[in-house]
């Protein structure tokens, strides 16, 4: 089996990312950076973030693992002192595979170009530097809503813990195959009218932003990248078809880590 590790370039995710090479080489396996079949990322979501985007074009033949070498991660779910443990599992073969949904993200320009089409595992944000974002929005083709206001956020299940959450998202499990959409600080009185509330869309009910002003230029994310867009005639957000997939060598419920990153790191109950 061909591995990859990826570091966040501290000094602890290094050593770790040397140790772990040198054990899984000494259990035969290889190092292959350009087509590996599991991808070890040290550090934090934000490390996994990255390595995803790395291996992004793969993800039918790579699965991911995380260790996090700071706080507890959503995707970095396993401690530094279990790195031995995780290397004898990767290497037993075959492990499971855990699937969760992504986020497709398409970008239209106004003057037939090209579409940019992009994969997003946390969520996609359009926001201008522009005064406000005022797009129409539609859903399954439907005008839903005028949007004024900061911006919106499209999330996936497993992106719904991060900034989705910070806007006062729902938290999604990531069995359900959906993305949400939520509004930054959008404007509300008796001419300019939003729903207010977080949106979420199943599977193949596509969203889609058009810009009601051509020359906006917009500030696009899609996770830790930021693009910078003119000229958008509109942006589509549907569930993708493609999935990722964890490997998983032990049983770390979606909750159980919602809980131990939010609530509490301990079962202990407090009154
Ligand atoms: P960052 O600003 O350096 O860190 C963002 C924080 O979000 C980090 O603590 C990161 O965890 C955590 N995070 C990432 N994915 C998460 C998830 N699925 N569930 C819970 N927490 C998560 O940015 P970054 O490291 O490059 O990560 C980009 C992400 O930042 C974006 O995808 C967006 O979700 C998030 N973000 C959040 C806010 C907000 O909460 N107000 C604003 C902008 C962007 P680690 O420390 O383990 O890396």
């Amino acid at each position: 089996m061909k591995f990859a590790i990826t570091s966040r370039g501290d000094q602890k995710s290094n050593e770790i990312k040397t140790r772990m090479t040198n054990y899984l080489t000494d259990f035969h396996l290889v190092l292959d950076e350009s087509e590996p079949d599991i991808v070890i990322s040290v550090g934090g979501d934000g490390t996994f973030l990255e390595a995803f985007h790395t291996y992004n074009h793969r993800l039918e033949h790579t699965a991911f693992v995380g260790v996090h070498t700071g706080h507890l991660g959503f995707y970095a779910d396993w401690v530094p002192d279990e790195v031995e443990k995780l290397v004898i599992e990767v290497a037993k073969n075959p492990f499971q595979i855990i699937e969760y949904p992504l986020l497709e993200i398409t970008i239209h320009p106004n003057d037939g170009g090209n579409v940019d089409r992009f994969l997003a595992l946390n969520e996609s944000s359009v926001k201008t530097t522009e005064g406000s974002v005022v797009l129409d929005v539609s859903i399954k083709g439907e005008h839903f809503e005028r949007f004024r206001g900061d911006g919106l956020c499209i999330s996936t299940p497993s992106g719904s813990t991060a900034y989705n959450k910070a806007l006062g998202g729902g938290i999604i499990h990531p069995s359900l195959e959906s993305i949400q959409i939520t509004e930054m600080a959008s404007i509300n009185n008796r001419v300019f009218r939003t729903i207010g509330s977080p949106l979420i869309l199943p599977k193949h009910h596509i969203c889609e932003l058009k810009p009601i002003y051509a020359d906006r230029s917009f500030l696009i994310t899609i996770d830790h990248i930021t693009k910078s867009y003119t000229n958008v005639k509109a942006i589509e957000c549907r569930v993708a078809e493609e999935k990722i997939r964890f490997a998983r060598f032990k049983s770390f419920p979606f909750w159980k880590r919602v809980h131990d990153s939010f609530i509490s790191d301990s079962d202990q109950r407090k009154f």
